[in-house]
């Protein structure tokens, strides 16, 4: 079974984040300062260092890892919502190793731009907040 609601594209906004900046901090920011609350975001760039996140299942926490090494941001996806009334974003990461490899997770703060380009969407539409989720043990959206 699936849930959704309808959401409306309003705003595209395109840009960078600036170098030296955390990558999480700077999207979320941006979100708080252009009023989104509903929305999607992807990026592509390069990081000098990056922490990412892997959820355990069975334990129900994240793992952190900082990879300490320049990367490539082959691929950032995620999306915007409300987390306890203010904007939270939710983003993926690939990212792209000197040796061609790559690793990926959750986008934890602790990230820093090297260079980043992003597209972030502003939806219009019916609040969409994130509460705990038994099942899961994961902050999800109440639909
Ligand atoms: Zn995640």
């Amino acid at each position: 079974m699936t849930t959704s609601q309808p959401i409306t594209p309003e705003d595209v906004f395109i840009g960078r984040v600036a170098h030296g900046g955390d990558l999480l901090a700077e999207l979320t920011n941006l979100c708080t300062e252009k009023n989104v609350t509903l929305g999607s975001l992807q990026a592509i760039g390069a990081v000098r260092r990056a922490t990412i996140g892997y959820y355990d299942q069975a334990e129900r926490t994240y793992a952190f890892e900082t990879i300490d090494e320049p990367m490539e941001i082959l691929s950032l996806v995620g999306n915007v919502s409300l987390k306890e009334g203010v904007p939270m974003v939710h983003a993926h990461v690939t990212l792209g190793r000197e040796d061609g490899s790559a690793i990926g997770g959750h986008l934890a703060e602790g990230t820093e731009v090297f260079a980043c380009e992003y597209i972030l969407r502003r939806f219009s539409g019916a609040e969409l907040h994130r509460t705990f989720d038994e099942p899961t043990g994961l902050p999800l959206w109440e639909m």
